[in-house]
């Protein structure tokens, strides 16, 4: 039996609860043994009982609908080097964990999956410098390493949707919906800034969902001349048919064509200048990471903790690590190292304006 390990690293997101108990009760049930590692990778490296904690079934007693993570997540400078990730291999041996299920955004599953392919060397070196015993050396040969996808970003390759995502997207859509009532009454335009990093899923779905005039994603940048013209006259068209709000959602990675940032600030200057709107800014803020999970997302949280369970039982040393993730409605696996390698991939592409390829990239994701 095994002894699997879940972390949550890097923003949180709605629904990471809900994955921990997925993966600590998937775990019990299956006869395994089931822990914590607290802070994301800053606990790993740090070690120890504070930071590496045995879970039973009444640990996640009550957290699937709870926002943010319970077991806490960091952002951690000494994992990203080889000294940070060997004291972390130590500290996994130390507790006698096998397998490590890691929830979190495209960082954490790049550093995941690096762990991954240096654990031979780390333990190697750990066994070479007394710092762990032949015995453990032979015992800990493998870590299972599996990612779940927790981010409201969107951003990660080879799934549809990540966790948390469809509870961000919510409450960005209630703020917008509370913000037209002010723009209504008033005859206001509001320029709102979503988060999303260098994706703009939930500027975009957040727009079809409000039906805001305007939007502006880093997926499609335009000279200042063409975004600047194209929103004056939707808006003024708008406007003509009698319309008193306006909504124009700023991704916060919303680029012009050479490049630089299309910022909030931008669109109010242009709004006002041009057409004489009383124009006001607001950024959502943290606003959009907060409150409970979504259905969605618990759902999807649960179904792809016990699947990353499963797929930790089913694992042979030959198997390649997987991400877990849902494509047309199915929970399914892919290989984390494929997803991690597009997602960069896509990334580059959308920064080097080469569109094509990026649509062809997240195309052929989706090819077996
Ligand atoms: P979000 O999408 O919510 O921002 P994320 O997982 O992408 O989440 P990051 O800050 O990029 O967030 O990564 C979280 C942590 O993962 C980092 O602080 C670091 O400890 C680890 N990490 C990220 N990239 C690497 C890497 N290339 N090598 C090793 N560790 C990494």
């Amino acid at each position: 039996k095994r002894n699997i390990a879940v972390m949550t690293s890097g923003g949180d997101a709605p629904g990471m609860n809900a994955n921990v108990r997925a993966v600590v009760r998937a775990a019990l049930f299956r006869g395994c043994k089931a822990f914590a590692v607290y802070e994301g990778y800053e606990g790993l490296v740090r070690g120890g009982p504070e930071y590496i904690r045995e879970m039973d079934w009444q640990s996640v007693r009550g957290w699937l609908s709870e926002g943010g993570t319970n077991i806490g997540t960091a952002r951690c400078l000494e994992f990203r080097e080889r000294k940070g990730r060997l004291k972390g291999a130590k500290h996994l041996i130390e507790a006698g964990i096998d397998a490590l299920i890691v929830c979190g955004g495209d960082g954490s599953l790049t550093g995941a999956d690096l762990f991954r392919s240096e654990w031979p060397s780390l333990i190697k070196e750990l066994l070479e410098t007394g710092q762990i015993t032949k015995e453990k050396f032979v015992k800990h040969q493998h870590l299972n390493i599996c990612g779940t996808v927790g981010s409201i970003d969107n951003d990660m390759s080879s799934t549809d949707s990540t966790i948390g995502a469809y509870s961000s997207l919510a409450r960005i859509c209630q703020a917008i919906d509370y913000i037209d009532a002010t723009a209504n009454s008033h005859s206001r335009a509001f320029v709102v800034e979503v988060m999303g990093r260098h994706c703009g899923w939930l500027a975009l779905m957040a727009g079809i969902a409000t039906s805001a005039d305007y939007i502006l994603i880093p997926e499609k940048p335009a000279s200042s001349k063409e975004w600047e013209d194209q929103m004056c006259e939707i808006v003024s068209k708008h406007r003509s048919r009698g319309k008193r709000k306006t909504i124009v959602i700023v991704a916060e990675g919303a680029i012009a064509a050479d490049l630089t940032p299309i910022t909030s600030k931008d669109v109010l200057k242009v709004l006002v200048d041009r057409l004489g709107l009383d124009t006001r800014i607001t950024t959502l803020g943290h606003v959009q990471r907060g409150g409970t999970a979504v259905a969605f997302d618990r759902i999807l949280a649960t179904l792809q903790g016990v699947e990353a369970v499963k797929a930790v039982l089913e694992s042979t040393p030959d198997t390649p690590s997987p991400m877990i993730g849902i494509i047309e409605n199915k929970i399914c696996r892919r290989p984390l190292v494929e997803a991690v390698k597009l997602t960069k991939q896509v990334a580059e592409a959308i920064s080097q304006k080469d569109f094509k390829k990026a649509i062809g990239l997240r195309d052929s994701e989706f090819v077996e």
